[in-house]
């Protein structure tokens, strides 16, 4: 089958053209305004006049947003470390279908704290403000790929093997605030309930796409729960910190995220972090982002398989858990992608729909 041509903003109508028509001028409006609000804050640091360009690199304009979402989130992000913590305390009388279900309850929400994007909103306020754990079964609907089977296939291996080897998972997150506390949430679980021995996360190294998290916010975030005055967001702090130094989490940073390649390319591109993907046992791609850049970002048909989308892309298993919000979508069963674009025309960029879909190596 011929590869298909790339999705562009030259498609009228299309996703690509509403970004460039009215969302990529209202987030740079935003830009802007935040740069001249902080200009006497910036001055001061860095001085009026500088024989060397000031460290704008250093500079994350989209920071004030993204520790707002994290503020605004705070009852939802208490519920789930809280509920965390009740799992943690009964992990040695879960039965393996509790754990399991307890896994999947977790990537769900995950999948929808992946809705709490400020780059959809223009930078507008997109916190979650309620417990999603309480909606999940309200959102269940939404999901038009679940390929959770698969995923727990991979984790229950290890935890039926031997205890001496180790198993990795990783997470190319997507948005700081409360999406990234939903997937620290989510590694906390998979290491907790012995499904693998280590997680390695991977994430910018500049400000991106407004919300996306760099070191800076991942840092920010896990001091943030452990100075909270509460004790599970505080409980759950210490141990991620502690994982940090015991390496037994890993946050990586790569150039190529933050490069307009589709990921075919990766392993031709930027092979060390292909090779480095190579040693995972199970990746979760997180976001919409990643998602296009997995397929490519072309106008696939929606029953094309995903391996397939992939192309030569297959480093390890992986996983893409992702609200839709461009117009891209493969592995649907054959007619849904018909009724959906006839029943609810925002269904590719809306952010309600979501996909937790699995490629197995190819
Ligand atoms: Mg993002």
């Amino acid at each position: 089958m011929e590869t298909p041509c790339s999705l562009s903003a030259k498609f009228e109508g299309s996703f690509a053209y509403y970004t460039v028509k009215d969302r990529m001028p209202q987030i740079l409006t935003k830009v802007i305004d935040t740069v001249h609000r902080n200009k006497n804050k910036f001055l001061e640091l860095h001085g009026e006049v500088s024989e060397c360009l000031p460290p704008v690199s250093e500079y994350d304009v989209f920071r004030d947003v993204k520790n707002q979402s994290f503020f605004q989130s705070q009852q939802a992000i208490l519920a789930l470390c809280s509920h965390l913590q009740e799992i943690k305390g009964k992990v040695n009388v879960l039965s393996n279908d509790e754990v399991r279900d307890e896994i999947y309850k977790l990537v769900q929400v995950s999948l929808w704290g992946n809705r709490c994007d400020l780059s959809i909103s223009g930078g507008q306020d997109n916190s979650q403000k309620t417990s999603i754990l309480s909606s999940l079964e309200d959102f269940q609907a939404f999901i038009l790929v679940d390929d959770m089977n698969s995923v727990w296939n991979i984790l229950s291996k290890n935890r039926d093997g031997n205890t001496e080897s180790r198993t990795r998972v990783d997470i190319v997150l997507d948005n700081a605030g409360f999406e990234l506390v939903t997937d620290l949430v989510l590694a906390d679980a998979i290491m907790s309930l012995g499904l693998a021995t280590e997680v390695h996360f991977h994430g910018k190294v500049m400000p991106w796409y407004v919300s996306d998290t760099t070191k800076h916010d991942f840092d920010w975030t896990v001091q943030q729960c452990l100075a909270i005055n509460n004790k599970w967001m505080s409980k759950c702090g210490q141990t991620w910190k502690e994982n940090l130094k015991k390496r037994r989490w890993v946050y990586h940073e790569h150039l190529f995220w933050t490069l307009p390649h589709e990921y075919c390319t990766m392993a031709e591109v930027a092979p060390d972090l292909y090779t480095e993907l190579q040693k995972s046992d199970l990746v979760f791609f997180k976001g919409d982002l990643n998602y296009r850049k997995l397929t490519g970002d072309r106008k696939w048909d929606f029953i094309v398989p995903f391996s397939q989308a992939l192309r030569s892309f297959h480093p390890a298993p992986l996983c893409s858990v992702r609200t839709l919000k461009a117009d891209v979508q493969v592995g649907l069963q054959t007619g849904v992608g018909e009724r959906l674009t006839a029943t609810d025309t925002d269904w590719l960029i809306s952010g309600k729909y979501g996909i937790i879909q699995f490629s197995p190596v190819v």
